[in-house]
């Protein structure tokens, strides 16, 4: 059989690779040990099965492929963090980062290669998008930047954002799949409470994502809480009025009880004045929420400006008048593009 007229064995339910052992005569518990290579131990290719017998190996690789990532190039910020481009099976890159603190590592993973949205600040924007990725090439990112975190920082990874290439909703069940995979005690057993998913902010599968009972954490990316300027900077908003978001964010919050994240870029001439602030103090007044208001980062062909920093001072003086939590977030990795918003597979182009 050719390779490319294979199965991708990760594709694959545990119950699946079950069958396939069963319709060949084998014992059930091969299909746990072949799991647990495939999930657990992260191994790439049928060989490195070490205790399945050579005539099995040689029957997997005979139906089956391992499609796992590599890591095309490495670069390193003078901060520490270490931005990867990563080569998929079909030849396109994706960009992953892991953002080291004193106690920390964080891995910020994408989804899609490139994205359908169409954010006027963000470089990922002006790919367009590709495909999706798949539950394992998702699943295999977090895998390569928990060794990177063990081998360069000693300690494993501590906390996974879906904050890199892509809209993680417009991919939901793949998303979904490689979280299951990554909390699973079969997979990494990482908590999901370490695991943030930061949205556009699709209403619809807001909803979608409280009624499914998921456990992680989400972030949406606000940017503004007045309709007409959020259509300026995120045209796509057009199809989703605030008023749609806020009763998802909502529901979310009925259901799961946790408060959802927003993220905020303060741009200059945008959203800097007080009937912004104003607007943004009413929304989070209405949702459980906190607000992350991230630097901006300048991208190539930008029309856009960080704000004042007067400005940025006045919207966290509001926010803590009405004792909504804020944080300011510095951006890290900008000297490689790494940072939010540039990834763009800039060495590839
Ligand atoms: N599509 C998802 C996740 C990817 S972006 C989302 O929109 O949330 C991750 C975060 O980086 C988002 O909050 C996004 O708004 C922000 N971002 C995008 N471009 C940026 C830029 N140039 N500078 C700073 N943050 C940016």
């Amino acid at each position: 059989m050719d390779t490319k007229d294979k199965t991708d064995i990760r594709a694959l339910s545990k119950e699946a690779i079950l069958a396939f052992f069963t319709e060949k005569g084998e014992p059930a518990f091969r299909a746990n040990q072949v799991y647990q290579w495939l999930w657990q131990k992260g191994v790439h290719d049928f060989e490195s099965m070490t205790n399945l017998s050579k005539s099995l190996r040689d029957l997997l690789q005979e139906h089956f492929v391992i499609n796992h990532i590599n890591i095309d190039r490495q670069q390193r910020s003078t901060d520490g963090t270490l931005k990867n481009a990563i080569k998929l099976h079909d030849g396109y890159v994706v960009e992953s980062v892991l953002i080291p603190t004193k106690t920390r590592s964080t891995a910020c993973v994408s989804s899609q290669v490139g994205c359908s949205l169409d954010c006027t600040f963000c470089a990922t924007a002006a790919l367009k998008r590709m495909r999706n990725l798949n539950a394992d090439e998702i699943y295999d990112q977090v895998v390569a930047i928990d060794q990177q975190s063990r081998l360069y920082f000693k300690r494993p990874l501590t906390n996974i954002v879906f904050m890199g290439m892509g809209e993680p909703l417009m991919n939901y069940n793949q998303v979904l799949l490689a979280i299951d995979k990554i909390t699973h005690p079969e997979g990494l057993a990482m908590s999901p409470r370490r695991i943030t998913l930061s949205t556009s902010g699709i209403p619809k599968m807001i909803q979608k994502l409280a009624d499914d009972g998921v456990k992680f954490e989400l972030a949406v990316s606000l940017h503004s809480a007045r309709q007409e300027v959020r259509e300026q900077i995120m045209p796509f908003a057009k199809q989703f009025p605030l008023e749609d978001l806020k009763a998802a964010l909502l529901h979310w919050y009925a259901t799961t009880k946790k408060r959802i994240t927003f993220e905020y870029i303060v741009f200059k001439g945008v959203n800097d004045t007080d009937e912004d602030i104003e607007a943004l103090v009413r929304f989070c007044t209405n949702i459980p929420s906190k607000v992350n208001i991230i630097e901006y980062n300048t991208i190539d062909d930008a029309t856009l400006s960080q704000a004042a920093p007067d400005r940025v001072e006045a919207y966290i003086a509001a926010l803590n008048r009405f004792k909504i939590s804020v944080t300011y977030r510095r951006s890290r990795g900008k000297d490689i593009d790494a940072a939010c918003g540039q990834l763009a597979n800039k060495i590839d182009l």
